[in-house]
């Protein structure tokens, strides 16, 4: 059926340095303002991952990137609007102390835009540690998008894009486009809606096996004072790894649900029945790998409320999570996230991390080092499936930033 052709293919990750224009870009695509939280337009920041998606069509009627449009009726009249792809983007968190959130997102991305404001010398030091995050999720498709040129010369924007071009020479991406645009004017967002569709392609799917998926985010959709009877129950937000969930499945949610009793913290697994899947305003019955999915569930909606669920992972046959887990890693030569390039602190024994697993970012100590293994006890249970990678942040000066990287044994 038609509405099968609006699941999306691919996730984007749109990141970058704070105020660089990242929602902004995503509204100029999608028509969608992804803060949604009272603190978030409060303090019209990112907080929390955002979501949104788009399709993109082909006009006959004209010349590229023109003609690259993301809805149909774009095209004006006679014109044969052709429908080329629905992409999902995941809007990560700019600020330098919300990095673990946009790890978090990081995992769930098949291609990233990197947005650069033209208006600042580049590279800020969260587009460095953004794009050093992109290298070590092995993350290899890429574009820039060079934002606020409406705000700068013509001269200035050349100065700012040798900048952008001599940055990228020092990383894996030394061949990406450049797009300038001005997202808040909605210039020249056709380039970046062309390059999304001629050069991010759909990763290969595995769908053959038990289906995983990794939350990044959960709600309770009703609004106060719902009426016991018109509840709907706990709704989950993620991005399948692999297999099929389809409505009427039975699932489980691992760890669960955080149960404390006389200081003791457990978590008991979730297990309910799927009762919807949506792709943004679209219903599916099925769920695959590709988009950013939301499923509703008969879960009591206290359980999901808040985020309360990210990090945990949802589907068939899900792992039991441990606390236990042994990282083969190797640190960065130089920590990127502070204005002042430094060396990576030496990690010992007691030293408390965050590791970033999937979509979980916990705590952990460590247990045991060496020069390329570590042995850590999380603070909260993780879910480890295939070879999933892990992100290790530590404090440099005070603050989290990223310092290396493994896979978890
Ligand atoms: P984020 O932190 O990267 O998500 O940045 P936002 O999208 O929230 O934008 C930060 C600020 O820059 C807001 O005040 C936007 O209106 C402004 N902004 C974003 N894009 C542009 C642009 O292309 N031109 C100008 N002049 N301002 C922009
Ligand atoms: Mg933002």
């Amino acid at each position: 059926s038609s509405s099968r052709n609006f699941i999306p293919s691919i996730i984007i990750g749109v990141v970058g340095h704070v105020d660089h224009g990242k929602t902004t870009l995503v509204q100029a695509l999608t028509g969608i303002w992804t803060a949604r939280y009272s603190e978030e337009l409060k303090r019209s920041m990112t907080i929390y991952l955002g979501y949104a998606q788009t399709s993109i069509f082909h006009c006959s009627n004209a010349e590229p990137p023109d003609s690259y449009v993301t809805s149909a009726s774009s095209c004006g009249e006679n014109a044969e609007p052709r429908y080329l792809k629905t992409v999902s983007f995941v809007d990560a968190p700019g600020h330098e102390i919300l990095m673990s959130t946009m790890l978090s997102g990081a995992s769930l991305m098949d291609a990233a835009i990197v947005v650069v404001a033209a208006n600042e010398p580049c590279p800020q030091p969260q587009t460095r540690e953004h794009v050093k995050a992109l290298e070590i999720l092995e993350i290899d498709q890429v574009v820039v998008v060079q934002n606020k040129v409406d705000v700068v010369s013509r001269e200035n924007v050349m100065t700012n894009y040798r900048q952008i071009r001599e940055f990228l020479e020092s990383t894996r991406y030394s061949k990406a486009p450049i797009i300038p645009v001005s997202a808040l004017h909605k210039a020249n967002i056709n380039a970046v809606a062309m390059a999304i569709a001629k050069l991010f392609k759909e990763p290969e799917r595995i769908l053959g096996k038990p289906a995983i998926m990794q939350i990044a985010r959960s709600f309770d959709v009703n609004l106060p004072g719902t009426r016991p009877e018109k509840l709907v129950g706990g709704v989950v937000g993620g991005g399948l790894v692999r297999g099929e969930i389809s409505v009427g499945d039975e699932v489980e949610i691992k760890p669960g649900a955080r149960i404390e009793t006389k200081g003791k913290v457990k978590y008991e697994p979730l297990v309910t029945e799927v009762v919807s899947i949506r792709y943004g305003d679209m219903e599916s019955d099925v769920a695959k790998p590709g988009g950013l999915v939301a499923i509703g569930t008969k879960l009591d909606p206290s359980l999901t409320k808040n985020n309360r669920l990210v990090g945990q992972v949802l589907g068939h046959d899900v792992p039991d999570p441990v606390n236990d887990i042994s990282i083969e890693y190797r640190m960065l030569d130089k920590v990127v996230g502070a204005r002042e390039l430094e060396t990576p602190p030496q990690l010992k024994n007691r030293d408390k991390i965050i590791l970033i697993v999937g979509t979980a970012p916990t705590i952990a100590v460590i247990q045991k080092i060496s020069s390329d293994v570590m042995e850590v006890k999380t603070e909260n249970p993780i879910v480890v499936f295939d070879k999933s990678k892990a992100a290790i942040l530590a404090q440099v000066k005070g603050r989290w930033r990223l310092v290396g990287w493994g896979s978890v044994k």
